[in-house]
Formats: structure tokens, C-alpha cells, sequence
């Protein structure tokens, strides 16, 4: 059953969530089907991004049939290690904290988990996240609304995917996007329209389950589980 709530990576019923080591293969979405075109833009960010779960790039190879012809997947990051998740954790709570000087930990906590996930429940280290956006036939992205890795509190909340304050266009795009992997059973994070998972902890909590398909892997961890396509 689809599930619409508006529940944070830092709510506790993400933290209750148990997630036991999985050996499902990850598998580098470069190279791995023509249509599902992958940002190397981004390669800097992090060693073996362009990697997710085998059934990761499976859903996404079936989403596709769910995008109007000439509209494609444009992946910007899949898997993250998890030193790299504490980092980004680290910097959004300080940048949360010099906006909000006057508020309490856990709120800090919760206004930073609305763009990076804090990272004992972050889907990416698991290989089962993908953030993503669209592009056309000439690979030109489309417009969403925001650059994809906006800051909510920078954007007005634009990045939120339900946000009303961006265009008619882009409202449409995103819809374009959703319906394409909600159809194979990823779920959205809510203030982020570009990041959908599947079998992480935040996954677990959407669809009332109470044990997640995957848990965080390592990078030497990910090597010994990579399948060549
Ligand atoms: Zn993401």
C-alpha cells in the first residue's frame, strides 16, 4: 500500500527499523542499459557511486517503460560509503545551526535530515537509493523544479517533492517521475524530489514492514558483491 505520510530520516520509527546483512550483488548502472544514462559529472562526490543493488537497476530497467518516449533517467548517485553519509550529516547540521543559532539539538537534527540522512539510517550506504532526474532525447535535463541536490531551507521548501511553488512544467516533470518508479515499488523521500529506494530502513517504514531488505555495506564489503553486467 502506498504511503503518503511526511515521516523524517531522524524519526524514530526509521531508528527502529532492523536491517540485516544482505548478499544481493551491486552492480555499476555505467554501462548497464542504454536508456538509464548516468551523471559522470558527479564521479568526484564518491568512489563507486554510479553502483546500486542488482534489483535496483532492475526496477529501474522496468520503470522505464513508464516514461514517455524520449524521456530518459538521468542517475546522479546511487551508492555512498558511509564515511562520506557522516561527513555531509556533519556539515548539514553545522549549516542548519548557523541558520537556526537559537534552536535545540534535535531539532538541528531533524531540519538536517531533510537533506542529508543521518547515517545509521541513510538509504545510499545500503545500495538500495538512487537520486535521480530526467532528461531528453538530446540530454538536456528537464526542468524539476530545482537543481537536483538543492538545499530545502535555501529553496523555500521548492525541493520538497509536493512543493506547489515552482512551475506548471515542472510540477508535470515530477509527476513524470513518479509515477514511473512508484510503479515498480520505489518510495520518495519527501523534501528531496530527486531521491527514490527501495529495501532501506525508510523503505521498511512507508510500506509498514518492520525489517529493511538491506542493511549499510562497506566499500570492500561492496567490491566482494560487485556482479559484472
Ligand atoms: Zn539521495
Amino acid at each position: 500500500m502506498k504511503d503518503s505520510r511526511k515521516v523524517l530520516m531522524s524519526d524514530p520509527l526509521v531508528f527502529t527499523i532492523l536491517a540485516l546483512p544482505s548478499r544481493e550483488p551491486f552492480i555499476d548502472l555505467i554501462g548497464f542499459d542504454s536508456d538509464i544514462v548516468v551523471d559522470q559529472s558527479l564521479s568526484n562526490r564518491s568512489q563507486y557511486f554510479s553502483f546500486v543493488r542488482l534489483s535496483i537497476a532492475k526496477k529501474l530497467f522496468l520503470a522505464k517503460k513508464y516514461l514517455p518516449k524520449d524521456i530518459h533517467f538521468f542517475i546522479k548517485e546511487g551508492y555512498r560509503s558511509l564515511d562520506i553519509q557522516e561527513i555531509a550529516f556533519k556539515r548539514s547540521l553545522q549549516r542548519v545551526k548557523e541558520k537556526f543559532p537559537n534552536q535545540d539539538l534535535s531539532y538541528l537534527i531533524a531540519e538536517a535530515s531533510k537533506y542529508v540522512a543521518p547515517p545509521h539510517v541513510a538509504p545510499h550506504p545500503t545500495g538500495g537509493a538512487v537520486d535521480l532526474s530526467l532528461i531528453d532525447s538530446n540530454g538536456f535535463e528537464l526542468d524539476l523544479g530545482t537543481p537536483f541536490d538543492a538545499i530545502p531551507h535555501e529553496t523555500d521548501n521548492a525541493t520538497f517533492f509536493d512543493a506547489t511553488n515552482i512551475s506548471v512544467e515542472a510540477i508535470q516533470n515530477r509527476k513524470i517521475l513518479a509515477h514511473a518508479l512508484r510503479s515498480v515499488g520505489f518510495v520518495n523521500y519527501f523534501t528531496e524530489w530527486w531521491h527514490w529506494s527501495y529495501g532501506d530502513k525508510y523503505w521498511a517504514v512507508m510500506n509498514n514492514v518492520d525489517q529493511a531488505l538491506y542493511n549499510h555495506v562497506t566499500d570492500s564489503e561492496l567490491l566482494d558483491l560487485v556482479q559484472e553486467v
